[in-house]
């Protein structure tokens, strides 16, 4: 876990309906307590707009602007338990809309990089990140093609709904890396996570249904 300190005032009121939350996702079956720690310590009313702080500790997605939404803290935990991360791994996110997810990836000790295709949500977060000082590397651009400059990454994330893309993003993995990406149509996605092996091996396992956003671009849904 790194000791990431908030620049922003968290609050008593704020602390104690993140606990709540905690106690509802574990409840929900969330068991990995790194996972769970680090929900308990990013302060997700930072990630929502001033005057709806108040709705940030509801197990619900919440719209942030230009069409997208902040996940619901439940599958944020999910993708993150089946990630596995370890502190100093290096961890590729694609879709940053609010930044949580990509907080919450930073505070279990990850160098985190993620990109953003929405040039209005990639401005707002980064000055977010540069306002509560995290260390987090945001991109703007198409992140079906991965980001192969910065890999190979020990772990992707996709956080918007694909239909095609593994392929493209698996090469990009350590060996040992593992990639977590919602795969279906536009209105069902299965959870996939990739394992690589070793080089050219990789497994595949799927774990429940969600429902995402779409993920736009040269490997996702046309725009
Ligand atoms: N991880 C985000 C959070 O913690 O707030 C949730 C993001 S929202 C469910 C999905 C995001 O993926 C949206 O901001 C959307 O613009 C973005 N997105 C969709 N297609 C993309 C692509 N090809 N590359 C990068 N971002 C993409």
């Amino acid at each position: 876990m790194s000791n990431i300190k908030y620049t922003l005032e968290d609050s008593f009121k704020h602390r104690g309906r993140r606990k709540r939350l905690v106690e509802a996702l574990r409840n929900k079956g969330i068991t990995d307590e790194n996972v769970l720690g680090a929900i308990s310590k990013v302060p997700r009313h930072f990630f929502f707009p001033k005057d709806f702080w108040d709705d940030a500790y509801e197990d619900k997605a919440f719209p942030i602007g230009s069409g997208q939404t902040i996940s619901q803290p439940y599958t944020v935990a999910f993708q993150t338990q089946l990630l596995n991360v370890q502190p100093g791994s290096t961890v590729l996110e694609i879709g940053t809309g609010s930044g949580y997810q990509a907080a919450v990836l930073a505070q279990l000790g990850a160098e985190v990089y993620t990109i953003e295709r929405v040039e209005d949500l990639f401005r707002t977060t980064s000055q977010l990140f540069a306002k509560l000082k995290l260390p987090i590397h945001c991109f703007l651009g198409d992140g079906t093609i991965g980001l192969a400059s910065k890999g190979p990454f020990d772990g992707i994330v996709v956080t918007a709904g694909g239909n095609s893309l593994a392929e493209q993003l698996k090469v990009q993995l350590r060996t040992g890396g593992r990639l977590v990406v919602p795969m279906g149509d536009r209105s069902i996605q299965k959870m996939v996570l990739i394992k690589k092996v070793v080089e050219n091996k990789y497994d595949r396992t799927e774990h429940g249904e969600f429902k995402f956003v779409p993920l736009l671009g040269k490997y996702g849904w046309e725009t």
